[in-house]
């Protein structure tokens, strides 16, 4: 512990007070499989982190890189095989069009171009987004990123309307009532941009709706505001950073949400870590895009990148992620399920394939949040040796998108120790802990600092 306090006191002196996990961090130095080892010694279960998608550091992956950058690693403006081969296989996994990719190294780079292209090709510069959404960092992609600001701001090239669910639906509806109320929020956004002469862009959307909660949808509304959106000239806007490669049971999240977008943009699990990131979109929109539009960036699309990327999409195919994602996720919904019936606390059971939201409340009926106790489970289970996180505007949805060669027997484990959490939990006073502000981790990885609810 002596030599953790060093290092963060090390790291305090050099970077500043930049955002940690837990209020005593934790110290890796070794990564395997589902597995993450500290310098102590100690082993933890990992049912937080999606980027290692395949593995911690997967031996066909890290072997890719290896041999790629002992080679040749420049940048693309030369003819290089791995990229475009990457791309062939990336790309036939997509369907309604979707047939060109545009390079970037993160995520945050991937919506910002494709913020811009929407903005150069469609009716004039306004973006709807979620009100819970995040979306990534850069100037113009953090404005349509509600989850990150403390406070609500308004932007004028913005729309945040809240997101679709159905455990909190807007103004407590249901059935169609509840369906026509969200289309009227995302009309009444299109309007509002129309009116004020900003015009209307398009629309950025996580298929899954991840930072929001992984919220239920009603059904067909997703398929209406894509509807909606093109007909109002928007171009729709798929954020696959978190829902995509296999995460939800099917390769992409908008399959499985059956809405078919004009661009998609992908990260985090794209290399397993090593930072590759994309748009795919059609042939016609990326060329009308760069006529107007000099792109290049440097580190993108490098043959490296390639080699990293393509090997971790082998692996998911060849060994059938996605399938796999959806049965083991299903197991630990059943599994939460059964905990329900001991343990009052759990409200809700969400999610599709390796991504489980768990929604704690204390009272079944009002549903008000336990924040407070959902952080408390986040605690109890890095004591019992599994990492895990919260979400969700109320900080009360508890948060698992473990690698996705995540097995049953590690399911198990989960599912025991979250049994024992939530006892230990459960005999504690709930008031003990006073209105503290907290350390939340956030859907994208990094932390946030907010009141606790
Ligand atoms: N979109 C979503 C849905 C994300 O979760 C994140 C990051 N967590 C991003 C975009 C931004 O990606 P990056 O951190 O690679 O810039």
């Amino acid at each position: 512990m002596s030599e953790n306090l060093d290092l963060l006191n090390r790291r305090r002196k050099v970077m500043g007070d930049s955002p940690l996990f837990y209020e005593e961090p934790l110290h890796f130095v070794r990564g395997e499989g589902v597995y993450l080892h500290t310098a102590d010694g100690q082993r933890y279960l990992d049912c937080y982190n999606n980027i290692p998608v395949v593995g911690h550091c997967h031996p066909r992956v890290a072997e890719a890189i290896a041999r790629q950058n002992r080679m040749l690693n420049v940048h693309s403006r030369y003819l290089s095989e791995p990229i475009v081969a990457y791309s062939e296989r990336l790309l036939d996994t997509f369907g309604d069009g979707l047939d060109q990719v545009l390079y970037t190294c993160s995520g945050s780079e991937a919506n910002e171009q494709a913020l811009r292209i929407a903005r150069q090709l469609g009716r004039g510069r306004g973006i709807i987004c979620s009100n819970f959404g995040y979306h990534g960092n850069t100037a113009a992609v953090d404005q349509v990123s509600p989850m990150m600001h403390r406070e609500r701001q308004s932007f004028s090239e913005v729309r945040s309307i809240p997101f679709p669910e159905t455990y909190r639906p807007l103004h407590g509806l249901s059935g169609q009532h509840l369906i026509d109320a969200y289309l009227a929020e995302v009309q009444g956004a299109i309007d509002s941009l129309e009116a004020s002469g900003i015009g209307f862009a398009g629309m950025i959307l996580c298929p899954i709706f991840a930072n929001e909660g992984l919220p239920r949808i009603p059904p067909t509304l997703l398929q209406r505001t894509v509807e909606r959106v093109r007909r109002a000239g928007g171009l729709v806007i798929v954020d696959e950073v978190q829902a995509g490669f296999g995460r939800t049971g099917t390769m992409w999240g908008h399959q499985l949400m059956e809405i078919s977008p004009d661009i998609v943009t992908l990260g985090k699990p794209m290399g397993n870590g090593y930072p590759v990131a994309a748009l795919v979109t059609r042939a016609e929109l990326l060329a009308a895009y760069r006529e107007q539009v000099f792109y290049f960036n440097t580190f993108a699309a490098s043959p490296t990148a390639a080699a990293a990327a393509m090997a971790v999409l082998e692996v998911i195919q060849e060994e059938r992620l996605a399938e796999h994602a959806r049965e083991t996720g299903d197991f630990i919904r059943h599994g939460f399920a059964d905990l329900a019936g001991r343990h009052g606390l759990i409200g809700d059971i969400r999610g599709a394939g390796l991504w489980v939201g768990v929604e704690l409340v204390r009272d079944q009926q009002t549903r008000e949040p336990a924040a407070r106790e959902t952080w408390q489970l986040v605690n109890e289970l890095k004591r019992e040796g599994i990492l895990v996180s919260r979400t969700g505007p109320y900080g009360n949805v508890l948060k698992m998108r473990p690698p996705l060669v995540f097995q049953r027997g590690d399911a198990e484990r989960l599912l025991a120790a979250s049994d024992r959490a939530l006892q230990r939990i459960e005999g504690l006073a709930t008031d003990s802990q006073g209105d503290a502000e907290v350390m939340v981790s956030d859907m994208s990885g990094t932390s946030v600092r907010m009141r606790d609810r």
